[in-house]
């Protein structure tokens, strides 16, 4: 007999931040696979797809910047792995550092590639 009786794992169980070594609870608001640290944004390269868990990389992913999406722009942060350069988006969630979001959405800014006096005219 073999219906699918697999141990479910509890995605809920949350992980502690390969970074910043936060204690991330798995539970967020407006997140139900929450996959990176609302302190540092970090997130770790584990999934193929969004919550499966079948990558072995392992690898840290770094927050890199901002998607806003449409139509509704909700805000997702795009992550780039430190092992292999895949680039992943993931929402962000209710309790992220909004010092951190802002942070990664300044940082062009702060250093643009390109004379900002130019564009005012
Ligand atoms: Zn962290
Ligand atoms: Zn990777």
């Amino acid at each position: 007999m073999s219906h699918h009786d697999r141990a479910r794992r509890h995605e809920a169980a949350g992980f502690t931040c390969i970074r910043c070594k936060l204690q991330v609870p798995g539970e967020a608001w407006g997140t139900k696979h929450r996959n990176h640290c609302p302190a540092c944004l970090y997130s770790r390269h584990v999934d193929e797809q969004p919550g499966d868990r079948a990558s072995p990389c392992r690898a840290p992913m770094e927050p890199i910047g901002i998607e806003v999406r449409a139509p509704d722009g909700e805000w997702a942060i795009i992550h780039r792995c430190t092992a292999c350069a895949i680039i992943k988006t993931n929402r962000i969630a209710g309790d992220d550092s909004e010092r951190a979001l802002l942070a990664l959405v300044m940082r062009p800014l702060a250093r643009p590639a390109f004379p900002l006096d130019d564009i005012r005219g």
